[in-house]
């Protein structure tokens, strides 16, 4: 593998912690060290974007995208960032020969770094009261490989379970499994009160037929999934019954296969034109979905909604628990 899958943005600031931030870029805040499964919170990088003047009194939504290793998280990502920043423009979705760029996405083999990233720049948007919220995106990297524990990727879940008002899941399993397993334990020491809202992206839908692509299809898919009964194993009702407590809301969104060309062309570089149009399609209809002013929840805790100022004190006490 080659860097040659980082392009654009990123590429003006790779090296200038330092100094004030002026293009945004991605910014590794937690960190997992594989070596001795300990975890650090960059908390000058995390104040550096929380503590700017004009947000970090407003009230924040975080946005993350968590799930496993290569499961399309910084791709997703990036239309969203595409989203937010063309949102006005009919043709957000860019041309069909620009290479997609912002968080970090690369097609080969290399790994990256188990942890938490967070797009240096955040978003200020209306919601439909009128009050003005900010806006975090944020990556989640875990992974289930032969370099890192199941436990650290848990981890990683969970401080972003625990930090996020918007969560999109791209494992459901792996999620549901996790929730009970590790992330669970931690939660309920913190607070009991629910979360806000996960998504489920199940990527590469192969039976449009039996519930089609989407929000409907997606929703009656999990519909079925999430449904106890009777003659159920004990401990997968306890899992659907611990998932629903702890989440106001839980949609399902079905994606078709982007194309072999994403999928295993080494030199794809997100260009439009190399993607499936019914992607496109589905793409075109649950980012602005996942980022309109209504599903952009606040992040509450306690019950309270948290500023951005506040969320940099909730991230060094759950870090915290994990350092233990
Ligand atoms: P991440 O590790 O979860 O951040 O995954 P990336 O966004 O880096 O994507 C990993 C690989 O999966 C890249 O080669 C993408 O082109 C490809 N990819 C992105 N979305 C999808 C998808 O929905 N289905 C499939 N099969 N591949 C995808
Ligand atoms: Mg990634």
């Amino acid at each position: 593998c080659s860097m040659d899958g980082d392009f654009g943005i990123q590429d003006v600031q790779m090296n200038s912690d330092d100094v004030p931030m002026k293009e945004a870029r991605p910014v590794q805040v937690v960190l997992a060290h594989e070596d001795d499964h300990h975890f650090d919170l960059d908390e000058e990088a995390l104040e550096r974007i929380l503590l700017q003047e004009h947000i970090r009194d407003l009230n924040v939504v975080v946005v993350s995208v968590a799930g496993a290793f290569r499961k399309g998280k910084s791709f997703l990502l990036d239309f969203m960032l595409r989203y937010m920043y063309n949102q006005n423009s009919g043709t957000w979705l860019g041309g069909d020969d620009d290479p997609l760029t912002g968080f970090t996405w690369r097609g080969g083999c290399e790994r990256e770094t188990t942890g938490i990233q967070i797009w240096s720049e955040v978003f200020v948007i209306k919601k439909p009261d009128g009050s003005q919220v900010a806006v975090l995106l944020m990556d989640t990297q875990g992974a289930f490989d032969s370099q890192s524990t199941i436990r650290d990727c848990a981890t990683v879940f969970a401080l972003s379970t625990m930090t996020s008002s918007v969560q999109v899941s791209c494992n459901l399993f792996m999620h549901l499994q996790l929730f009970t397993e590790y992330g669970r334990l931690a939660m309920e020491e913190v607070y009991q009160k629910p979360f806000q809202t996960l998504m489920f992206l199940i990527r590469d839908w192969s039976y449009p037929y039996e519930h089609p692509y989407g929000l409907q299809g997606g929703n009656s898919f999990l519909e079925k999934r999430l449904e106890i009964k009777q003659n159920q194993h004990e401990e997968l009702q306890n899992v659907r019954k611990h998932v629903h407590s702890c989440f106001n809301k839980i949609t399902c969104f079905l994606m078709p296969h982007p194309g072999l060309k994403v999928a295993i062309n080494p030199n794809f570089d997100g260009r439009l034109k190399d993607i499936d149009g019914d992607f496109k399609k589905e793409l075109s209809n649950v980012v602005p979905f996942l980022l309109s002013p209504e599903y952009l929840v606040e992040k509450e805790i306690g019950g309270s909604k948290v500023t951005c100022r506040d969320l940099v004190e909730y991230f060094k006490a759950y870090i915290k628990i994990y350092q233990g």
